[in-house]
């Protein structure tokens, strides 16, 4: 057999998308899976919308997702350039050698004369095609419109009655007649090449075994494999992976919200649960396991058991598999992802100060409340601003007894007061000695520290504040107490 070779082939017009992660995804693990290799390479020849930034960005979210490769921009390799934009004397010695042979041609229609055509088309309800005007349009026609000036594009000469059957493996066979199609443009008047085109040349020289691509590029395919037979190249084996849908059972789009890679890497989800819960849109793993690791999924990756109805994408889902991994995280791993979404809160002088032993104190406490990093911003007031007492709370502290148990966890308060274990024995005493029920304590305390009426276990608060600050806290409680 021979060895796998499949490619990411992403235009660089803007940043890398759900959609195209999950097809680099797909790649990367059927090639890891199979012992094969993973091409990357740009299709940049719409050169208006084509940034060098974008570019980039996208190996940027790549290689923060942990997806690698073995040939291909960036890493260079045997088959490049990499860029379509730097191949293109490769295409146009083909075009030339189609055009040789009678395969291609030129085609001299101005935008006008073709909107006619579509126009008309449209009117009397056909399919809006290219109806060959150009086609045998003789030497001496040609010449005398080259020498007019006009820059000609370059069409393929379509087959007709011929029937191409795109053998999908996902999607089964999937036909589709050449007489829809009419003779498409391979070569832009620019000297560009056409993606239908550049896509074939690319593909074949560099060897790729398996296209791995989104759905969106299924009608494409017929066109390439007229141009794999006019070449006389061999097609690789196509898979063509489903649409993502929004919950409304919309295409993804902006209105569902965050649709970049580099979106949800800065609003704190893990590149590890992004890449979970990509894999698992279109892909079902066998057996009930879903929380995967990328060895999990190398493991057990097969075309197989990707899906032919559309993947749909459930943000509930994403977060509920970034709480799971944030929760596997070490607390060490944990104090350094968060920093940088620290960093940018108005609490970062104050962690900064805490010192690293109660900083991984503070991490440990709210490490349950995150469900992505940067929720840790909206955690750390309670540890440095003073309560904003809730109703609730109010309520709470009002009731009888309440004063006696101030006092009590006033007077026992040990001088300094620092570890988390010390803060927890410290409340197990306090219950113990005076014979306050535990309800008693624990509640009246966290509406006194905090002025909240839940949150975050208290431990963790009294042992990062200390017991200075404890003791601050509960004579502000003091003035909510009745009378
Ligand atoms: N450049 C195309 C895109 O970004 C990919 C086409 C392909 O994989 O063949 O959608």
């Amino acid at each position: 057999m021979t060895k796998v070779k499949v490619r990411f082939a992403p235009s660089p017009t803007g940043p890398l998308h759900i959609g195209g992660a999950r097809s680099a995804l797909f790649n990367f693990l059927y090639a890891r899976r199979y012992g094969g290799e993973l091409v990357i390479r740009s299709e940049d020849t719409d050169v208006e919308r084509s940034r060098r930034e974008y570019e980039d960005e996208i190996i940027e979210s790549l290689e923060w997702l942990g997806i690698n490769w073995d040939e291909g921009l960036k890493v260079g390799g045997a088959n490049g350039p990499y860029r379509q934009t730097e191949r293109a004397d490769m295409y146009q010695e083909l075009v030339d050698d189609l055009v040789d042979r009678g395969l291609a041609y030129p085609c001299f229609c101005t935008e006008e004369e073709l909107e006619e055509e579509r126009k008309q088309l449209l009117e009397q309800g056909e399919i809006v095609r290219y109806r060959g005007r150009c086609r045998n349009l003789s030497e001496e026609e040609r010449r005398a419109r080259l020498a007019q000036g006009i820059k000609p594009a370059i069409r393929l000469q379509v087959p007709p009655g011929r029937v191409y059957v795109v053998e999908d493996l996902v999607r089964g066979n999937v036909v589709f007649e050449s007489d829809t199609m009419g003779d498409f443009i391979i070569m832009k008047s620019d000297g560009l090449p056409t993606y239908n085109f550049a896509v074939v040349i690319d593909d074949h020289l560099m060897g790729i075994t398996h296209v791995i691509r989104a759905e969106e590029h299924l009608s494409n395919t017929p066109r390439q494999l007229a141009v794999y037979e006019a070449l006389g190249f061999t097609p690789p084996k196509f898979a063509h992976v489903s649409l993502i849908l929004g919950k409304d059972r919309q295409k993804m789009s902006k209105r569902h919200g965050a649709t970049s890679v580099i979106q949800y890497r800065q609003r704190g989800y893990l590149s590890e649960a992004l890449v979970n819960f990509l894999a698992l849109l279109g892909w079902a793993p066998e057996g009930e396991e879903e929380i995967l690791t990328l060895d999990d999924m190398i493991n057990s990756f097969s075309l197989d058991r990707v899906a032919k109805n559309p993947a749909v994408f459930d943000i509930d889902k994403l977060n509920y598999i970034n709480q799971q991994y944030i929760k596997q995280k070490t607390i060490s791993e944990l104090k350094e992802a968060l920093r940088p979404f620290i960093a940018e809160s108005p609490y970062a002088d104050r962690v900064q100060k805490l010192g690293e032993d109660k900083y991984g104190l503070l991490v440990e406490g709210i490490r349950d409340y995150l469900v992505c990093l940067a929720d840790v911003k909206e955690n750390l007031s309670i540890f440095f601003d003073d309560p904003d007492y809730t109703p609730e709370a109010v309520e709470v502290l009002r009731q009888e007894g309440v004063g006696q148990v101030l006092d009590a966890c006033q007077e026992r308060l040990p001088d300094s007061f620092t570890q988390f274990d010390e803060a927890k024995k410290f409340l197990k005493t306090l219950i113990k000695e005076t014979g306050f029920r535990p309800k008693m304590v624990y509640m009246p305390l966290r509406a006194a520290f905090t002025g909240l009426t839940r949150g975050l276990e208290l431990p963790y608060l009294m042992s990062v504040w200390g017991s200075d600050e404890c003791r601050r806290r509960l004579e502000l409680a003091r003035q909510q107490l009745p009378g």
